[in-house]
């Protein structure tokens, strides 16, 4: 989809008929991953929480497995979801063999509390026999749990000394490539890998080095990464690094909060990043200004939540405040409004339809919207084919105040013009 240079990792597949299969890895597009909040020995709850979570584009959920209530709870959620699980497994790998014979779809293991060779090797084998993919995932604060920490991080951190935290990056390595050599000796490679943690620049470095060392798909994320506010700055940062240099196939952005937001914000540094094909519109909007005239950031927030509810074809519509810079800005868009003295002028496609006043703004351009999807649908209209061009200075007629903006050479009139 963009010019961006992928890393070429060696491909796994999860799902089955029912939910279809989910490719990661290889010459697939990234995809996005979250976890449920609540408990999974909870049917009902955990089976709805996975459909909304599905819904919102999710490709892939993980559930905790800690108790054997849960991996008992697991047939009846699979039955009744229709998207690839992970059991996520600590401490006690009976409940990746449970979640094995339930039917999962892949399993995670954490080197730093399943070391067990025997365990782990029982793991592989059950996942062997039925074609379930591991993900083996290390988190740099399991990993610094270790009695000998401060010895072992002294020795491994000469070998990434050049590095922010080399230290912990050199734990995080080492413990990965002594966990895999289990499951090289067991010539089992349906596995994915991930080394997260909670410093944006240290998972930035710690993921480039693994990409260098392993083939295997990456599982990327910054874990306990904090609220939405700022968890996702971090995990952006970091995350949108490492995918704009090609490193990447899948990825948990992890908020303390509605993991719907997980979803949200994934797809959206995937659709940002050209990684993947966006759904639903894209929303332009202006920071405002003191020329502003209407609310517009009220009107913006309506704007999103219309459009995310109704429009499903990936136009391009452009909230601007005025006509100053507006039009510039708006450059692409498929749909705009400019706000003005109370007024909205809506153009599509470069053509102005109307010119409403500020309580009828959302409604117009909502019709206007969805009167477009259908046009685009029914291939009588396409994306992103004409757009918005300014002419010099000429009257703007019905914006009201526009026009003495005009004879003082502030705005310029819109004109359309196809591209
Ligand atoms: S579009 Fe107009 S109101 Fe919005 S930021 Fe630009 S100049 Fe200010």
């Amino acid at each position: 989809m963009s010019g961006m240079q992928r890393r070429k990792t060696r491909q796994i597949t999860l799902g089955d008929q029912r939910t279809g299969i989910v490719r990661v890895g290889g010459d697939a597009p990234p995809t996005v991953q979250t976890m449920t909040s609540g408990y999974t020995y909870e049917i009902d709850a955990c089976v709805a929480e996975i459909n909304r979570l599905a819904a919102a584009g999710a490709d892939i959920v993980r559930v905790a497995v800690p108790k054997r209530a849960d991996t008992e709870a697991l047939p009846e959620i699979l039955a009744q979801t229709q998207v690839p699980i992970v059991a996520d497994v600590h401490f006690h790998y009976q409940r990746a063999l449970e979640a094995v014979e339930a039917g999962i779809h892949k399993i995670r293991l954490n080197p730093g509390n399943i070391s067990d060779r025997d365990q782990v090797n029982a793991v592989i084998d059950a996942c062997a026999e039925r074609g379930i993919p591991i993900r083996v995932g290390v988190n740099e604060g399991s990993i610094i749990e270790r009695k000998d920490k401060q010895r072992r991080m002294e020795e491994l951190g000469k070998f990434f000394a050049d590095h922010q935290q080399g230290h912990l990056m050199a734990l995080m390595i080492a413990k990965l490539e002594e966990y895999m050599e289990i499951f090289e000796a067991r010539d089992f490679h349906d596995v994915c890998i991930s080394a997260k943690s909670m410093d944006a620049r240290l998972a930035i470095e710690t993921y480039r080095e693994i990409s260098k060392r392993f083939d295997y798909p990456l599982h990327l994320g910054v874990t306990h990464a904090g609220p939405r506010e700022t968890g996702s700055i971090r995990s952006v940062v970091a995350l949108g690094t490492l995918l704009a240099e090609g490193i990447g196939d899948t990825l948990r952005i992890s908020y303390a909060s509605d993991p719907i937001y997980e979803v949200e914000d994934g797809l959206e540094m995937l659709w940002s990043l050209g990684l993947r094909e966006r759904k639903g519109a894209e929303l332009i909007a202006c920071p405002t200004c003191g020329r502003i005239q209407v609310d517009l950031f009220t009107l913006v927030q309506e704007v999103r939540s219309r459009l995310a509810d109704e429009v499903e074809v990936p136009m391009k519509v452009a909230v601007m405040g005025c006509v100053v810079n507006g039009p510039g800005e708006a450059e692409g868009a498929d749909i705009a409004i400019f706000a003005g003295d109370r007024r909205g002028i809506i153009y599509v496609q470069g053509e102005r339809v109307a010119n409403v006043p500020e309580e009828e703004i959302l409604d117009r351009l909502l019709q206007e919207c969805l009167a477009f999807q259908e046009r685009v649908r029914s291939g009588e209209a396409k994306l992103g084919e004409k757009s918005v061009e300014i002419v010099p200075p000429d009257p703007i007629g019905a914006l009201g105040s526009g026009a003495e903006r005009i004879a003082a050479g502030e705005v310029e009139q819109i004109t359309v013009g196809e591209s």
